[in-house]
């Protein structure tokens, strides 16, 4: 990343909401729900597997989260009546975490027996630092209640994850293991690139050793190169790949092409701007580009 990169990074919820829009078209869908099915319909035809995010997070009314959660049962009948090969994924802060631990795994309850209904599945996504404990233990009780269709995120620059996968062993966990995205301190964070790497694989190993089923999120290609040798000779229905949507496309039909599940994060809805900003962060190029057209804008050139 340049300099004037990390500068625009920071700059970026200054941006104007137009052009984070613009830029980040590519990793969303679009405002509806018939838009995430046209998306997910071309990826099954690439032979790639999905997962559905309704945008949303950080909810703050309870009807916020109660209407998150029932678009979520309108994606499980969609996926149903379209015959999609997708699950769903879910913040927990969108179903109500902020407001109360009880009313988010309610949400969330509601969530999976639409799903089991619908024979699919919910991961749970790992927001910051705040919300790790509860997620965790929102995993750890629904698993408990004999709930077999949930699965959690792991964030491999969090120092704790090792413990994390160590207190999870014992129930087969099914993980999505990524980097992690948000802003977290050195005190309870790797932030060093290569230290965050390290952790990963590290993970990784604790994981298969574990004999869980993992998601591996990452498009960092030498983390997926070393994830390659890990799973050479496991059975391909013992894991996937994970990638974002818009975020390097052909990589995934390079795994797909090589026998590999691999699935991609695909989300929807009008509370598009705090996702978009997150990708945009990841994409120094992008951060590039959107500095000049801003530049564009404030002189009139666009
Ligand atoms: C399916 C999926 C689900 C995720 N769920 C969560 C979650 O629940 N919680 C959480 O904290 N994080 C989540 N993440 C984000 C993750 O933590 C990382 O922030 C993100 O994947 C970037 O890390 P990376 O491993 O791809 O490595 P990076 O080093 O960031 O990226 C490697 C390369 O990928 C390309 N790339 C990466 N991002 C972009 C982009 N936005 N635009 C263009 N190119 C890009 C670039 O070429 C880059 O050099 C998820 C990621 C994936 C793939």
């Amino acid at each position: 990343m340049t300099l004037l990169d990390r500068a625009i990074v920071r700059l970026l919820p200054a941006i104007p909401k137009p052009v984070v829009k613009l830029f980040s078209s590519p990793y969303i869908a679009g405002a509806t729900l018939e838009d995430a099915v046209r998306v997910v319909r071309r990826l099954n035809a690439e032979g790639k597997l999905a997962t559905i995010d309704v945008l949303g997070e950080e909810i703050t009314r309870e009807e916020g989260a109660r209407a998150i959660a029932a678009a979520y049962c309108h994606v499980f009948e969609a996926i149903e009546a379209e015959g999609l090969d997708s699950n769903a994924s879910v913040k927990p802060t969108a179903l109500g975490l902020e407001l109360s631990y009880d009313l988010c795994r309610e949400n969330l309850e509601s969530l999976l027996r639409e799903a089991a209904r619908n024979d699919n599945f919910v991961r749970i996504d790992m927001e910051d630092s705040s919300t790790t404990s509860d997620t965790l233990r929102l995993y750890r009780e629904l698993r408990e209640s004999g709930r077999a269709n949930v699965g959690v995120v792991l964030q491999a620059y969090l120092r704790r994850t090792l413990d994390d996968i160590r207190a999870l062993a014992d129930m087969r966990p099914n993980v999505r293991l990524c980097k992690g995205i948000y802003v977290e301190p050195p005190s309870i964070a790797f932030t060093d690139y290569d230290a965050v790497r390290a952790n990963f694989v590290r993970c990784l190993d604790a994981l298969l050793e574990a004999d869980a089923y993992v998601g591996i999120a990452t498009h960092d290609e030498w983390l997926i190169g070393q994830a390659l040798e890990r799973v050479a000779g496991l059975d391909h229905e013992a894991y996937e790949f994970q990638m974002l949507l818009g975020v390097r496309e052909q990589r995934a039909s390079e795994l797909v092409a090589d026998g590999h599940r691999l699935r991609v994060y695909v989300p929807y809805g009008e509370q598009w701007y705090e996702y978009s900003l997150r990708r945009l962060q990841e994409n120094p190029a992008l951060a590039g580009t959107v500095a000049k057209a801003t530049v564009g804008r404030v002189l009139g050139r666009t």
